[in-house]
């Protein structure tokens, strides 16, 4: 893909090693069945275990827990490499980058013992539980309950949404605790009695992704479910989200480049007027600014993952960081998609997929009106507790 844009400084020959194995691996596992796990609404199981036998999940957890221990530019490589080749379905980096974390940084030993090895293995899968029918960017808003009981909670409440909704083993749930209004988490096991998944929801986009319904009907949780403290909820959640939403940021800057390098491609391929579609002045612009946009967005992405390393990216630039891609992903895609003409609407064409599934980006991990909210935030500090 630098071929197109600049070269970047950020890999070492044992990330481009890794990224050739990752390549290999989606070209010929993951591409090939894409389309029939669009129409079957989800991924089958088997595939998570073959990307645990890869490294591909969880790639930083430590090797106490069965991961590879390994740095941050792995998972780079693996959300990228997924991103590249427009396999949106299996909803690995919701696994690895947005529910494990909370484990991996808040779990007790024993919660990372009883989980981290399988879901590193891809033999468990997680999925983050936080958005209610009528609570999604507002999380005060919810209405999950968690009721202490003798050395326990009982816990009830409905999800929406949820990414790996039906295929996961293990929700991280955000519920209210009867002691006050604060959130607290919850690492549910998704086999207990009283765990029920709804619907699998059709939408727009991400065909092969099973987003669902989830419902909590007096599940009786152990007290070594609660991550960390009660009340803390928030807390993790920031942190977490922000780390959400650099993971957004890398996919998302990486689908661009994806159909900025198809369309490249089909434009200089497709005749119009006897002469290349490359060559009309208008495709010519649209490209070129979609270039200009592709640059700006990778040296922001790669300037990210680098504070990210070092532990100083703050929820106000992973959000500032979010907002601009995702929005940069929608000028894009719709861009590419136009050049395309009536073959870029036929699902057959992936910008006509990539379109349908870069909408969901300014909306999920929290919308682009909270991100503004967020990083004005930052400028006149007051109140928390959105999205
Ligand atoms: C495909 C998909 C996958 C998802 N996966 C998950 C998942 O795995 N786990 C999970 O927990 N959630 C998930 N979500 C939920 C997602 O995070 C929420 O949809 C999102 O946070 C928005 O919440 P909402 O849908 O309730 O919209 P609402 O909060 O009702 O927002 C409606 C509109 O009001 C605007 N708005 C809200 N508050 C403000 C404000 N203060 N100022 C200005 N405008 C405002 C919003 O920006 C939006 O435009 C997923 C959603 C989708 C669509």
């Amino acid at each position: 893909m630098t071929e197109l844009l600049f070269p970047r400084h950020l890999f070492q020959p044992e990330h481009e090693d890794f990224r050739a194995q990752v390549r290999r691996f989606v070209a010929e596992r993951i591409v090939p069945h894409h389309r029939d796990w669009e129409r079957a609404g989800q991924v089958p199981r088997d595939i998570w275990r073959q990307a645990g036998q890869l490294g591909m999940l969880c790639c930083t957890v430590d090797s106490r827990w069965g991961g590879a221990g390994a740095d941050y530019l792995y998972t780079v490589v693996a959300l990228e490499e997924m991103a590249f080749a427009h396999a949106a379905g299996p909803g690995f980096g919701i696994h690895s980058e947005m529910a494990v974390p909370y484990l991996a940084h808040f779990g007790s030993d024993a919660q990372r013992e009883r989980w981290l090895p399988r879901l590193v293995a891809g033999d468990a899968i997680a999925a983050v539980a936080m958005t209610e029918p009528a609570a999604g960017s507002d999380l005060r808003a919810i209405r999950t309950r968690a009721r202490r009981t003798d050395g326990g909670w009982r816990l009830s409440g409905q999800k929406v949404f949820i990414s790996n909704g039906q295929l996961a083993d293990l929700f991280v749930v955000a519920a209210k605790t009867d002691d006050d209004e604060r959130l607290s988490i919850f690492l549910v096991d998704a086999g207990l009695p009283g765990v029920q998944r709804g619907r699998k929801l059709e939408k727009l986009g991400h065909h092969a992704q099973d987003t669902s319904e989830l419902f909590f009907d007096e599940v009786q949780l152990d007290g070594a479910d609660l991550l960390g403290e009660a009340g803390q909820g928030m807390r993790y959640l920031m942190h977490g989200l922000a780390r959400e939403r650099l993971t957004i940021c890398i996919t998302c800057q990486a689908r661009a480049e994806a159909v900025f390098r198809d369309t490249c491609a089909y434009v200089a391929e497709r005749r119009v007027f006897d002469a290349p579609l490359s060559q009309m002045q208008n495709t010519r612009f649209a490209l070129a600014t979609a270039k200009a946009d592709l640059l700006a967005g990778r040296a922001l992405v790669d300037r990210l993952i680098a504070e990210h390393m070092a532990g100083t990216l703050d929820a106000t630039t992973a959000a500032a960081g979010k907002l601009w891609v995702t929005e940069m992903l929608g000028r894009c895609v719709d861009a590419c998609l136009q050049q395309h003409g009536g073959w870029g609407y036929m699902s057959e064409y992936e910008v006509s997929r990539a379109y349908a599934d870069a909408r969901v980006e300014r909306i999920a991990g929290g919308t682009s009106e909270i991100m503004k909210e967020i990083i004005a935030r930052g400028l006149w500090p007051r109140a928390s507790g959105s999205n």
